[in-house]
């Protein structure tokens, strides 16, 4: 029996004997060969890790173009927008689980891991093994930041411009891909070809799912460990912050909240400030140290295709687009899987064109088929996920988690000690689940102090809303190494001629 790693390598091996033996047979040079053209709208993280693994991956046989709104020009050389040009820039936390970090560039993994802008707050999992590392936490502000210095050091063009879809720009291109997040106008414009999102798989009785959720712009001063421990068995804050504490804490509103804070004239809500004060005691945060306020509307779509044709197959190349990121798949926030996910679809178109691009034959529909696949692999995991942290199950009757958090009242006793009981019970199986898993020990004792500090309402809503399903959410994960090998750009190579045989 080969050892299948052996024949993988032979195979990489002869394919890359054909690409040198390909342009010495035929006489190309690498500046003759047609480049594969790549347009992507939007330089958000998604946008700009696709733009640097393609450039990575291709070398010189590409040629890639993006367009980021948010980006300005300064003699000749792209910055950021500030708050004077009208940009507020984002500084919420995200998460990348290790193994889709562990895909990306080396050279882009390496530049961010020396940056010093990379925190490991959150345990081990499927997706972030103990062989990989913990998932990295980072401010998506000093993410962008490097990713557009990266991508400056590169030939990427770089459009400190909106894109918007024309004729003529997409006749440009082979390849157009849509990174512009979830209100995409490039996804609406082409509502024709992709088809519109379908709320009803994330509805009950027929009404969508939407929660509110403040987030709290903070810094925090408790230990990582019991802020893990204190997000996890309940539904109501989630706090999400770097090494040092600075990031923020989440509020998921009840129906009620959401519309006193939707018509509130300046100042914060009283019956809404309370519950703020809760959580800044939950977590450890003086309120001197709550910097600002936004909202946050989440809610879910089902996607029917992710991929599409733009013009119909004739004498004119045809041209492909792709939805990517957030603008593919945008995820409820509170299991932190979004920019994961996003990573995972550009890699994946990514490799798919590595698989099937040759410069001298077009794209088919089916060469697509494979990343297609994938994207319904990506949506149906983090979905179904983040469906868990939207919708609690009790007596085969589903709820939104909001709805279970304002009926606690009703549902919950009203003694403390019983329901911190109940909570320190979530604690202490939490804790067997966790083991090891954690950079830090946690104290179960510094746990019980801080939920002796809470009000019985707070209480009864953090029993009442549940925890987090980390069982029934659990599972594998979609790894791109079962899909795809990486290997050189395949080259048009004629077969070595066999050398004459002269018969004795
Ligand atoms: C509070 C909060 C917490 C989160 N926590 C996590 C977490 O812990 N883990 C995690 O993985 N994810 C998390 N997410 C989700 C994560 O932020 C998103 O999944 C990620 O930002 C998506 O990246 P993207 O590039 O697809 O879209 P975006 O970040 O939305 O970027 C899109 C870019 O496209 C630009 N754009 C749009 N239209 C155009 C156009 N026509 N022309 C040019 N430019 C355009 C925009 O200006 C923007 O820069 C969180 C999100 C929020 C809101």
């Amino acid at each position: 029996m080969p050892n299948r790693n052996l024949v993988q390598k032979q195979r990489e091996v002869n394919e890359e004997a054909h690409l040198v033996e390909g342009l010495f047979l035929s006489g190309y040079s690498k500046s003759s060969l047609s480049k594969l053209k790549i347009v992507i709208s939007g330089g958000g993280p998604v946008g700009l890790m696709l733009a640097i693994s393609l450039n990575d991956l291709f070398k010189e046989y590409i040629d890639i173009t993006i367009y980021e709104a948010r980006w300005k020009a300064v003699d000749g050389r792209i910055f950021w927008k500030s708050k004077e040009d009208g940009n507020s820039r984002r500084q919420q936390v995200v998460t990348i689980q290790s193994r889709p970090f562990s895909l990306l560039p080396r050279d882009l993994q390496a530049a961010l891991m020396q940056a010093g802008i990379c925190s490991e707050i959150w345990p081990y999992s499927e997706d972030s093994p103990k062989l990989i590392g913990r998932p990295k936490s980072f401010h998506i502000k000093d993410l962008e930041d490097h990713l557009l210095d990266y991508a400056l050091k590169t030939d990427i063009k770089l459009i400190p411009q909106t894109f918007t879809i024309d004729k003529p720009t997409v006749a440009l291109y082979d390849i157009l891909a849509i990174c512009e997040g979830s209100h995409s106008p490039t996804r609406k414009t082409l509502k024709d070809k992709f088809g519109e999102g379908d709320q009803t798989p994330y509805s009950i009785n027929g009404k969508q799912v939407v929660d509110t959720v403040l987030g709290l712009q903070v810094k925090s001063r408790i230990k990582s460990a019991a802020a893990v421990f204190l997000t996890i068995i309940q539904n109501r804050y989630l706090l999400n912050v770097d090494q040092q504490g600075f990031g923020y804490l989440n509020l998921r509103l009840t129906a009620a909240e959401a519309e006193q804070w939707e018509n509130r004239t300046g100042a914060i809500p009283a019956e809404l400030l309370k519950h703020i004060q809760q959580g800044l005691k939950l977590f450890d945060i003086l309120p001197a140290d709550m910097k600002s306020i936004h909202s946050f509307k989440l809610s879910m779509v089902h996607r029917n295709r992710f991929s599409t044709q733009l013009n119909q197959s004739g004498k004119q190349k045809p041209q492909f687009a792709f939805l990517l990121g957030d603008a593919a798949n945008a995820l409820h926030f509170w299991p932190g899987r979004g920019l994961s996910q996003g990573i995972l679809s550009a890699l994946s178109l990514a490799h798919c064109l590595l698989d099937r691009w040759r410069p001298d034959k077009a794209f088919r529909e089916a060469d697509f088929s494979k990343h297609e696949g994938i994207m319904h692999m990506l949506q149906h995991r983090h979905k179904t996920r983040a469906w868990y942290a939207m919708t609690k199950s009790i007596d085969d009757q589903l709820y939104p988690i909001q709805e279970l958090i304002t009926n606690s009242h009703l549902t919950q006793p009203n003694d403390k000690a019983v329901l911190i009981d109940a909570l320190m019970e979530r604690c202490f199986n939490l804790r067997k689940n966790l083991a090891d898993r954690l950079a830090e020990k946690c104290a179960l004792t510094s746990l019980y102090r801080k939920l002796r500090m809470l009000e019985v309402e707070t209480l009864q809503m953090l029993v009442g809303g549940g925890q987090w399903e980390t069982q029934l959410s659990g599972g594998p994960e979609i790894r791109l190494n079962d899909f795809y090998v990486s290997k050189p750009p395949l080259i048009p190579f004629q077969k070595p001629r066999l050398a004459t045989h002269i018969c004795g």
